[in-house]
């Protein structure tokens, strides 16, 4: 997407608020002409004489026709969210109104905009950089607190600043470096060789560290991959249909909010797993007898935690035993789920507390007991670790940025230690520096910002 001089200066219109009825619309403008525009179907107080930051009621109109009664919240440029000119026309939510306001604002000069394009220009005026930008995205879509809180950590700056910090203190040396250049022959040394090294180490150990948050950071956006597994009629699709609905009721006790439920993701105290392939594995005959087949073998690895549910009323210690054996061969943290205890023997149940204490014991049909399921989840998966208010890295273009910021670094201490000439050094530092502004948006290109904008929506 290049920007002609041209598109930067016209405005743009879209709806802000998602489509289909609701009590109100809002419209949102942005550009030069957005107040001037807005006022030429706004009848009411002058929109153009008005401070910034006001709301002003009125109707829109087609000639003499009433469109609506609105309110429209003016902002004066350069303070707003895209540093232009904006007005927000709030309608009432007919999806009617709506269109025939969008195309009365087009018809008197403004243009439909692209996906993502409010929030493109926030980031082309300085309004923040690439990653925060990106956080923005990511705080739309943010359905659980900890992504919540990784994105909004991420859109008000922790992660860029703590990167930017970084280029600065690389962007010393290599100047000093280039400085020696410019001296040619002189033997003249403005940088510290031994600095240079310990910086770049303390470098590495930062970027390291923001790499390996990446897996983490995944989790939080992607949910931690959950796998429920037990033989036919255990009970596995009445248990996840139990933990579903009960969110759904928790949900939609809040008047007025509805929700689309992904299948097979449920959030658990701010947490979401993401219950992989269920449908496929409760096909399988008996899943953890397959664990001896690679293929099964291989998707239960891509789990990060394994629910191990067996029927009390169908399962012997024997099985048992063998089982959790095959379950802790694994590696993959599991926990040992005993259903149907509305209809199990009470010796047995006897029987297996004594031999797995840690044992929990439910009835997915009855709803009982899935509190201290959930709980335990939640302990599995060490939820401090959500919590530390570190930089977690949730996007995989920063990660790749990262990985080959490592790789250049690497290289840079590389040709400390062989004592390679000033040049080479100083390219492999431009390299590293380059790696690190494409993280910020210091270094773009417009392949790179249309592919990222536009997997915003319209209207964002
Ligand atoms: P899956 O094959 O592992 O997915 O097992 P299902 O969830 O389809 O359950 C198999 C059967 O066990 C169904 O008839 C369920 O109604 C029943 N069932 C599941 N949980 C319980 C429970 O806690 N108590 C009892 N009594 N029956 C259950």
């Amino acid at each position: 997407m290049s920007f002609s001089l041209h598109e930067k200066e016209d405005t743009i219109v879209a709806l802000a608020t998602p489509q289909g009825v609701g009590a109100i619309a809002v419209i949102r403008l942005s550009g030069k002409d957005a107040i001037k525009i807005t006022n030429r179907i706004f009848k009411g107080k002058d929109l153009e004489k008005q401070a910034s930051h006001t709301i002003h009621f009125g109707t829109i109109r087609d000639g003499d026709k009433i469109i609506d009664e609105v309110l429209a919240s003016v902002f004066v440029a350069p303070k707003s969210f895209t540093k232009e000119n904006v007005v927000e026309i709030s309608t009432h939510g007919s999806s009617y109104i709506v269109n025939q306001v969008i195309k009365l604002l087009v018809r008197h000069g403004a243009r439909p905009a692209k996906p993502g394009e409010f929030t493109q220009r926030a980031f082309l005026h300085g309004q923040f950089d690439l990653a925060q930008a990106e956080a923005v995205a990511d705080l739309i879509h943010s359905d659980s607190e900890t992504s919540h809180q990784a994105a909004m950590n991420q859109m008000r700056g922790g992660f860029s600043s703590e990167i930017q910090k970084l280029r600065n203190e690389l962007i010393h040396f290599a100047s000093m470096i280039e400085l020696e250049l410019d001296f040619g022959e002189e033997d003249v040394e403005f940088a510290n060789r031994n600095d240079l090294k310990v910086l770049v180490e303390k470098l590495l150990r930062a970027v390291e560290l923001l790499i390996s948050s990446f897996d983490l950071g995944n989790v939080i956006k992607n949910g931690v991959p959950t796998v429920i597994a037990g033989k036919p009629n255990a009970g596995k699709s009445t248990l996840l249909n139990a933990l579903l609905n009960e969110e759904k009721a928790i949900v939609s006790e809040i008047a007025g909010t509805t929700r689309d439920f992904i299948e097979d993701e449920i959030n658990i105290g701010g947490v979401i797993f993401r219950f992989i392939d269920t449908a496929g594995l409760r096909e399988t005959t008996d899943i953890i007898e397959a664990i001896g087949v690679s293929r099964t073998q291989e998707k239960m690895k891509t789990a990060s935690l394994i629910l191990y549910l067996f029927d009390l009323t169908d399962t012997d210690m024997v099985e048992i035993n063998r089982d959790i054996n095959r379950l802790e061969n694994q590696g993959v943290p599991f926990i040992k789920v005993a259903n149907k205890i509305d209809k199990a023997s009470p010796d047995f149940v006897r029987e297996l507390k004594a031999k797995y204490p840690d044992t929990i014991f439910i009835s997915a049909g009855q709803k009982d007991n899935l509190e201290v399921l959930k709980s335990r989840i939640l302990e599995l998966v060490n939820l401090d670790k959500f919590r530390t208010g570190n930089t977690i890295v949730t996007n995989i273009r920063h990660y790749d940025s990262l990985v080959k910021t490592r790789h250049s670094l690497l290289d840079v201490l590389e040709g400390l230690d062989r004592q390679i000439t000033n040049d080479f050094l100083a390219m492999d530092i431009r390299r590293s520096l380059h790696y690190l502004g494409e993280i910020t948006g210091e270094i773009t290109t417009d392949d790179l910002l249309a592919n990222i904008f536009s997997k915003f929506c319209i209207g964002k």
